[in-house]
Protein backbone atom coordinates (compact mmCIF):
# COMPACT_ATOMS: atom_id res chain seq x y z
CA UNK A 1 0.00 0.00 0.00
CA UNK A 2 1.03 3.51 -1.05
CA UNK A 3 -0.46 6.51 1.80
CA UNK A 4 0.05 9.96 0.24
CA UNK A 5 0.93 12.67 2.89
CA UNK A 6 -2.09 14.90 1.54
CA UNK A 7 -4.29 13.99 -1.34
CA UNK A 8 -5.96 17.18 -3.36
CA UNK A 9 -8.01 15.59 -5.72
CA UNK A 10 -9.56 13.13 -2.90
CA UNK A 11 -12.44 15.64 -2.73
CA UNK A 12 -13.41 15.28 -6.26
CA UNK A 13 -15.76 12.78 -6.04
CA UNK A 14 -17.29 14.74 -3.19
CA UNK A 15 -17.44 17.99 -4.87
CA UNK A 16 -16.08 18.34 -8.06
CA UNK A 17 -19.72 18.54 -9.70
CA UNK A 18 -20.26 21.50 -7.84
CA UNK A 19 -16.94 22.73 -8.33
CA UNK A 20 -17.35 22.58 -12.32
CA UNK A 21 -20.73 23.94 -12.20
CA UNK A 22 -19.67 27.13 -10.11
CA UNK A 23 -16.40 27.41 -12.24
CA UNK A 24 -18.43 27.51 -15.41
CA UNK A 25 -20.98 30.45 -14.40
CA UNK A 26 -18.15 32.94 -13.22
CA UNK A 27 -16.80 32.23 -17.11
CA UNK A 28 -19.93 32.64 -18.69
CA UNK A 29 -20.31 35.74 -16.46
CA UNK A 30 -17.20 37.57 -17.76
CA UNK A 31 -16.16 38.79 -14.11
CA UNK A 32 -12.85 37.48 -13.31
CA UNK A 33 -11.99 39.84 -10.53
CA UNK A 34 -14.18 41.06 -8.12
CA UNK A 35 -17.97 40.26 -8.44
CA UNK A 36 -20.65 37.98 -7.05
CA UNK A 37 -18.35 35.45 -5.61
CA UNK A 38 -15.42 37.44 -3.95
CA UNK A 39 -18.24 39.53 -2.17
CA UNK A 40 -20.24 36.26 -1.08
CA UNK A 41 -16.46 34.77 0.24
CA UNK A 42 -16.10 37.74 2.18
CA UNK A 43 -19.16 37.86 3.75
CA UNK A 44 -19.68 34.13 4.46
CA UNK A 45 -15.94 33.76 5.86
CA UNK A 46 -16.88 36.92 8.09
CA UNK A 47 -19.56 35.10 9.33
CA UNK A 48 -17.42 31.80 9.39
CA UNK A 49 -14.32 33.58 12.00
CA UNK A 50 -17.10 35.70 14.01
CA UNK A 51 -15.66 38.75 12.77
CA UNK A 52 -17.15 42.45 11.42
CA UNK A 53 -15.40 42.23 8.19
CA UNK A 54 -13.27 39.98 6.19
CA UNK A 55 -10.99 41.64 3.31
CA UNK A 56 -9.63 38.94 0.08
CA UNK A 57 -6.24 38.70 -1.48
CA UNK A 58 -3.79 36.95 -3.37
CA UNK A 59 -2.06 34.49 -0.54
CA UNK A 60 -1.87 34.16 2.92
CA UNK A 61 1.74 35.79 2.94
CA UNK A 62 0.14 38.77 1.32
CA UNK A 63 -2.52 38.47 4.37
CA UNK A 64 0.33 39.08 6.61
CA UNK A 65 1.85 41.96 4.64
CA UNK A 66 -1.03 43.83 4.31
CA UNK A 67 -2.30 43.68 7.84
CA UNK A 68 1.21 44.82 9.23
CA UNK A 69 1.36 47.94 6.37
CA UNK A 70 -2.17 48.37 7.69
CA UNK A 71 -1.08 48.72 11.06
CA UNK A 72 1.79 51.30 9.94
CA UNK A 73 4.21 48.49 11.05
CA UNK A 74 7.82 49.35 9.21
CA UNK A 75 11.34 50.83 9.24
CA UNK A 76 12.84 50.32 12.71
CA UNK A 77 10.12 48.14 13.80
CA UNK A 78 10.22 45.13 16.18
CA UNK A 79 7.37 42.27 15.52
CA UNK A 80 7.52 39.19 17.92
CA UNK A 81 6.74 36.24 16.44
CA UNK A 82 7.90 32.02 16.12
CA UNK A 83 10.89 30.73 14.12
CA UNK A 84 8.87 27.57 14.41
CA UNK A 85 6.76 28.32 11.02
CA UNK A 86 6.44 28.57 7.63
CA UNK A 87 9.18 30.87 6.49
CA UNK A 88 6.50 33.38 5.26
CA UNK A 89 5.82 34.62 8.87
CA UNK A 90 8.61 36.35 9.09
CA UNK A 91 9.37 36.82 5.19
CA UNK A 92 6.05 39.30 5.93
CA UNK A 93 7.76 41.14 8.43
CA UNK A 94 11.07 41.63 7.00
CA UNK A 95 9.08 42.87 3.51
CA UNK A 96 7.70 45.83 5.19
CA UNK A 97 11.11 46.94 6.98
CA UNK A 98 10.65 45.05 9.73
CA UNK A 99 12.69 43.10 11.81
CA UNK A 100 11.32 39.46 13.47
CA UNK A 101 12.66 38.96 16.99
CA UNK A 102 11.72 35.41 17.48
CA UNK A 103 11.08 33.98 20.75
CA UNK A 104 11.26 30.14 21.60
CA UNK A 105 8.63 27.79 21.57
CA UNK A 106 6.95 25.71 24.47
CA UNK A 107 8.17 21.81 24.16
CA UNK A 108 4.84 20.70 24.46
CA UNK A 109 3.16 22.35 22.26
CA UNK A 110 5.19 23.57 19.82
CA UNK A 111 3.67 27.46 19.62
CA UNK A 112 5.76 30.59 20.85
CA UNK A 113 6.36 30.33 24.40
CA UNK A 114 4.35 33.33 25.78
CA UNK A 115 6.39 33.42 29.14
CA UNK A 116 9.22 34.62 26.72
CA UNK A 117 7.25 37.26 24.99
CA UNK A 118 7.33 40.07 27.70
CA UNK A 119 11.28 39.48 27.76
CA UNK A 120 11.51 40.53 24.13
CA UNK A 121 9.72 43.53 24.26
CA UNK A 122 11.69 46.57 23.63
CA UNK A 123 10.63 50.41 22.22
CA UNK A 124 10.72 49.36 19.36
CA UNK A 125 7.93 46.46 19.30
CA UNK A 126 5.19 47.19 17.94
CA UNK A 127 3.41 43.80 17.56
CA UNK A 128 2.89 40.25 18.42
CA UNK A 129 2.36 37.98 15.31
CA UNK A 130 1.38 34.80 17.18
CA UNK A 131 1.09 31.31 14.85
CA UNK A 132 -1.66 28.96 15.29
CA UNK A 133 0.97 26.24 13.94
CA UNK A 134 -0.56 22.78 12.68
CA UNK A 135 -3.93 24.04 13.70
CA UNK A 136 -3.31 24.24 17.57
CA UNK A 137 -4.66 27.48 19.04
CA UNK A 138 -2.81 29.37 21.38
CA UNK A 139 -4.20 31.13 24.37
CA UNK A 140 -4.90 33.99 22.70
CA UNK A 141 -6.43 35.79 26.07
CA UNK A 142 -3.07 35.58 27.52
CA UNK A 143 -1.91 36.63 24.21
CA UNK A 144 -4.01 40.22 24.18
CA UNK A 145 -3.39 40.73 27.75
CA UNK A 146 0.18 40.88 27.49
CA UNK A 147 -0.34 43.34 23.58
CA UNK A 148 -2.73 45.41 25.99
CA UNK A 149 -0.30 45.92 28.93
CA UNK A 150 2.38 46.72 26.20
CA UNK A 151 0.30 48.82 24.12
CA UNK A 152 1.13 46.42 21.20
CA UNK A 153 -1.07 44.97 18.01
CA UNK A 154 -1.75 41.33 17.48
CA UNK A 155 -1.62 39.61 13.92
CA UNK A 156 -2.66 35.80 14.19
CA UNK A 157 -0.99 34.18 12.04
CA UNK A 158 -4.47 31.31 11.15
CA UNK A 159 -2.94 30.07 7.97
CA UNK A 160 -3.18 26.85 9.22
CA UNK A 161 -5.80 27.45 11.49
CA UNK A 162 -8.98 27.80 9.56
CA UNK A 163 -12.06 26.25 11.97
CA UNK A 164 -9.64 26.25 15.09
CA UNK A 165 -11.16 28.15 18.32
CA UNK A 166 -10.12 29.31 21.35
CA UNK A 167 -12.63 28.83 24.31
CA UNK A 168 -15.11 29.09 21.87
CA UNK A 169 -14.18 31.88 19.42
CA UNK A 170 -12.52 31.71 15.94
CA UNK A 171 -9.42 32.45 15.92
CA UNK A 172 -8.80 35.24 13.83
CA UNK A 173 -11.08 37.26 16.06
CA UNK A 174 -8.89 37.93 18.79
CA UNK A 175 -6.23 39.73 17.44
CA UNK A 176 -6.49 43.02 15.62
CA UNK A 177 -6.42 41.20 12.62
CA UNK A 178 -6.02 37.58 11.46
CA UNK A 179 -4.75 36.21 8.75
CA UNK A 180 -5.66 33.19 7.00
CA UNK A 181 -4.29 31.21 3.63
CA UNK A 182 -6.22 29.61 0.77
CA UNK A 183 -2.77 26.92 -0.20
CA UNK A 184 -4.21 24.16 -1.51
CA UNK A 185 -2.87 22.03 1.57
CA UNK A 186 -4.78 24.31 4.10
CA UNK A 187 -7.71 23.14 5.71
CA UNK A 188 -9.41 25.77 3.53
CA UNK A 189 -7.81 25.35 0.27
CA UNK A 190 -8.61 26.84 -3.28
CA UNK A 191 -7.23 25.22 -6.32
CA UNK A 192 -4.30 27.78 -6.53
CA UNK A 193 -3.62 31.37 -4.10
CA UNK A 194 -5.61 32.73 -2.26
CA UNK A 195 -6.14 34.40 1.20
CA UNK A 196 -7.62 36.77 3.81
CA UNK A 197 -7.88 38.84 6.48
CA UNK A 198 -10.65 38.89 8.87
CA UNK A 199 -11.09 42.13 11.52
CA UNK A 200 -13.16 43.59 13.40
CA UNK A 201 -11.65 47.31 13.03
CA UNK A 202 -13.91 48.92 9.86
CA UNK A 203 -10.53 51.60 9.32
CA UNK A 204 -8.39 48.70 8.95
CA UNK A 205 -10.51 46.82 6.67
CA UNK A 206 -10.83 49.85 4.41
CA UNK A 207 -7.33 50.40 4.62
CA UNK A 208 -6.64 46.97 3.55
CA UNK A 209 -9.12 46.98 1.16
CA UNK A 210 -7.71 49.75 -0.75
CA UNK A 211 -3.83 48.42 -0.03
CA UNK A 212 -4.73 45.45 -1.62
CA UNK A 213 -5.61 46.86 -5.33
CA UNK A 214 -2.31 49.49 -5.55
CA UNK A 215 -4.09 51.95 -2.45
CA UNK A 216 -6.60 52.98 -4.97
CA UNK A 217 -10.08 54.25 -2.67
CA UNK A 218 -11.57 55.50 -5.93
CA UNK A 219 -10.62 54.33 -9.68
CA UNK A 220 -7.22 55.98 -10.73
CA UNK A 221 -7.09 57.82 -7.43
CA UNK A 222 -4.08 56.54 -5.12
CA UNK A 223 -3.57 57.45 -1.97
CA UNK A 224 -1.07 54.92 -0.90
CA UNK A 225 1.77 52.52 -2.20
CA UNK A 226 -0.10 49.45 -2.42
CA UNK A 227 -0.02 45.82 -3.88
CA UNK A 228 -1.99 43.80 -6.35
CA UNK A 229 -3.15 41.66 -4.59
CA UNK A 230 -6.74 39.97 -5.01
CA UNK A 231 -8.79 36.97 -4.48
CA UNK A 232 -9.51 35.39 -8.24
CA UNK A 233 -13.05 35.45 -9.01
CA UNK A 234 -12.46 31.63 -9.96
CA UNK A 235 -10.74 30.40 -6.83
CA UNK A 236 -13.66 32.70 -4.46
CA UNK A 237 -16.31 30.47 -6.54
CA UNK A 238 -14.38 27.02 -5.27
CA UNK A 239 -13.75 28.53 -1.60
CA UNK A 240 -17.60 29.42 -1.65
CA UNK A 241 -18.38 25.49 -2.19
CA UNK A 242 -15.86 24.56 -0.10
CA UNK A 243 -16.59 27.08 3.25
CA UNK A 244 -19.45 25.40 4.10
CA UNK A 245 -17.77 22.00 4.48
CA UNK A 246 -14.84 23.38 6.52
CA UNK A 247 -15.86 22.54 10.15
CA UNK A 248 -17.34 18.52 8.84
CA UNK A 249 -13.73 18.02 6.70
CA UNK A 250 -12.04 19.02 10.30
CA UNK A 251 -14.51 16.57 12.51
CA UNK A 252 -12.95 14.34 9.97
CA UNK A 253 -9.48 15.53 10.51
CA UNK A 254 -10.08 15.18 14.30
CA UNK A 255 -11.30 11.73 13.73
CA UNK A 256 -8.11 10.29 12.54
CA UNK A 257 -6.41 12.34 14.73
CA UNK A 258 -8.11 10.94 17.57
CA UNK A 259 -7.24 7.27 16.49
CA UNK A 260 -3.56 8.18 15.88
CA UNK A 261 -3.62 9.48 19.65
CA UNK A 262 -5.25 5.87 20.53
CA UNK A 263 -2.89 3.90 18.81
CA UNK A 264 0.50 5.22 19.38
CA UNK A 265 0.18 6.66 22.87
CA UNK A 266 1.68 2.73 23.74
CA UNK A 267 4.88 3.89 22.32
CA UNK A 268 7.60 5.74 24.49
CA UNK A 269 9.32 7.07 22.02
CA UNK A 270 6.75 8.95 20.07
CA UNK A 271 6.06 12.30 21.64
CA UNK A 272 2.31 12.97 20.17
CA UNK A 273 0.81 16.43 19.19
CA UNK A 274 -0.60 18.15 23.03
CA UNK A 275 -4.25 18.45 22.61
CA UNK A 276 -6.61 21.05 24.09
CA UNK A 277 -9.84 20.26 23.69
CA UNK A 278 -10.17 21.74 27.20
CA UNK A 279 -11.32 25.01 27.51
CA UNK A 280 -13.67 24.53 24.98
CA UNK A 281 -10.89 25.18 22.40
CA UNK A 282 -10.22 23.24 18.97
CA UNK A 283 -7.40 22.33 16.93
CA UNK A 284 -8.15 22.00 13.19
CA UNK A 285 -5.80 19.43 12.62
CA UNK A 286 -3.90 20.42 9.35
CA UNK A 287 -1.05 18.36 10.53
CA UNK A 288 -0.82 15.44 12.73
CA UNK A 289 2.70 16.31 14.00
CA UNK A 290 5.16 13.74 16.45
CA UNK A 291 8.29 13.26 17.31
CA UNK A 292 11.15 11.01 17.45
CA UNK A 293 12.47 10.91 20.73
CA UNK A 294 15.12 8.02 20.46
CA UNK A 295 16.87 5.42 17.84
CA UNK A 296 14.65 2.52 19.49
CA UNK A 297 13.34 1.85 15.98
CA UNK A 298 16.83 1.31 14.09
CA UNK A 299 17.08 -3.11 15.49
CA UNK A 300 14.00 -3.34 13.51
CA UNK A 301 14.60 -1.27 10.13
CA UNK A 302 15.22 -3.00 6.81
CA UNK A 303 16.98 -0.11 4.89
CA UNK A 304 20.69 -0.38 4.42
CA UNK A 305 21.33 1.88 7.66
CA UNK A 306 25.33 2.11 7.16
CA UNK A 307 24.97 5.17 5.07
CA UNK A 308 21.88 7.03 6.96
CA UNK A 309 23.03 6.10 10.72
CA UNK A 310 24.95 9.44 10.69
CA UNK A 311 21.34 11.24 10.43
CA UNK A 312 18.88 12.54 12.47
CA UNK A 313 16.62 9.67 14.21
CA UNK A 314 13.94 11.12 12.38
CA UNK A 315 15.34 11.15 8.69
CA UNK A 316 16.32 7.72 8.92
CA UNK A 317 12.62 7.10 10.46
CA UNK A 318 11.16 8.89 7.64
CA UNK A 319 13.49 6.78 5.39
CA UNK A 320 12.23 3.54 6.63
CA UNK A 321 8.09 5.32 6.80
CA UNK A 322 8.36 6.04 3.13
CA UNK A 323 10.20 2.32 2.26
CA UNK A 324 6.97 0.32 3.77
CA UNK A 325 4.62 2.67 1.69
CA UNK A 326 3.86 6.16 4.19
CA UNK A 327 4.81 8.79 2.77
CA UNK A 328 5.36 11.97 5.11
CA UNK A 329 6.77 15.44 5.17
CA UNK A 330 8.97 17.33 7.56
CA UNK A 331 7.42 20.37 8.94
CA UNK A 332 9.67 21.99 9.52
CA UNK A 333 13.38 20.79 8.96
CA UNK A 334 15.11 24.35 9.58
CA UNK A 335 13.99 27.14 12.11
CA UNK A 336 13.41 30.33 10.42
CA UNK A 337 16.50 32.02 12.07
CA UNK A 338 18.35 29.47 10.99
CA UNK A 339 17.96 29.54 7.20
CA UNK A 340 20.80 31.67 5.31
CA UNK A 341 18.08 34.30 4.06
CA UNK A 342 17.98 35.40 7.50
CA UNK A 343 22.21 35.30 8.20
CA UNK A 344 21.80 39.28 8.95
CA UNK A 345 19.64 38.84 12.40
CA UNK A 346 23.14 37.09 13.55
CA UNK A 347 20.91 34.51 15.69
CA UNK A 348 23.38 31.91 16.23
CA UNK A 349 22.81 27.88 16.44
CA UNK A 350 21.75 27.12 20.23
CA UNK A 351 19.58 30.62 20.27
CA UNK A 352 16.43 28.83 20.63
CA UNK A 353 17.14 25.70 21.94
CA UNK A 354 13.58 24.38 21.98
CA UNK A 355 12.86 25.22 18.29
CA UNK A 356 16.14 23.92 17.57
CA UNK A 357 15.60 20.69 19.10
CA UNK A 358 11.96 20.21 17.85
CA UNK A 359 12.69 20.70 14.04
CA UNK A 360 14.89 18.29 14.30
CA UNK A 361 12.40 15.23 15.46
CA UNK A 362 9.07 16.94 14.27
CA UNK A 363 7.87 14.38 11.10
CA UNK A 364 4.23 14.66 9.96
CA UNK A 365 2.22 11.89 9.61
CA UNK A 366 -0.58 11.45 6.26
CA UNK A 367 -3.52 13.51 7.97
CA UNK A 368 -6.69 14.54 4.93
CA UNK A 369 -10.64 14.16 5.74
CA UNK A 370 -10.83 11.47 3.01
CA UNK A 371 -8.20 9.20 4.66
CA UNK A 372 -9.63 5.93 5.24
CA UNK A 373 -9.16 3.88 8.02
CA UNK A 374 -8.14 1.02 6.49
CA UNK A 375 -4.98 3.58 5.41
CA UNK A 376 -4.56 5.06 8.87
CA UNK A 377 -4.26 1.47 9.93
CA UNK A 378 -1.59 0.67 7.51
CA UNK A 379 0.22 3.78 8.74
CA UNK A 380 -0.47 2.74 12.57
CA UNK A 381 1.23 -0.78 12.20
CA UNK A 382 3.83 0.18 9.94
CA UNK A 383 4.92 2.80 12.93
CA UNK A 384 4.28 -0.04 15.79
CA UNK A 385 6.61 -2.63 14.01
CA UNK A 386 8.91 -0.12 13.82
CA UNK A 387 8.98 0.47 17.31
CA UNK A 388 8.38 -3.43 18.25
CA UNK A 389 10.28 -4.54 21.58
C1 LIG B 1 0.96 28.70 4.32
C2 LIG B 1 1.42 29.61 5.38
C3 LIG B 1 1.64 30.98 5.16
C4 LIG B 1 1.61 31.60 3.80
O1 LIG B 1 0.45 31.39 3.07
P1 LIG B 1 0.52 31.43 1.46
O2 LIG B 1 -0.93 31.45 1.08
O3 LIG B 1 1.23 30.22 1.01
O4 LIG B 1 1.21 32.68 1.07
C5 LIG B 1 1.97 31.77 6.24
N1 LIG B 1 2.11 31.26 7.48
C6 LIG B 1 1.93 29.95 7.72
C7 LIG B 1 2.06 29.45 9.12
C8 LIG B 1 1.60 29.08 6.68
O5 LIG B 1 1.45 27.78 6.94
Amino acid sequence: MQIPPFSLEAQISEIGDEIEEALIKVFRSGKYIGGEEVASFEKAFALATETSYSVSCNSGTDALILALRALNIGQGDEVITSSFSFFATAEAITSVGARPVFVDIDSKNYLMDLDLIEKAITPRTKAILPVHLFGHPLDMDKIMAIAESNNLKVVEDCAQAAGAYWRGKPVGSYGDIGCFSFFPTKNLGAAGDGGAITTNDFDLAKTIRELAIHGMPKRYFHTNIGYNSRLDSLQAAILNVKLIRLNKWIEQRKEIAINYMNQLSAIDSIELPSNTFVNNSGHSWNQFVIRIMDNSFIKNIKSNSDDVFDNLNRDLFKTELHRLGVNTIIYYPIPIHLQPAYKNLEYKEGSLPVTEKVCSQVISLPIFPELKSIQQSYVIDKIKELFKK
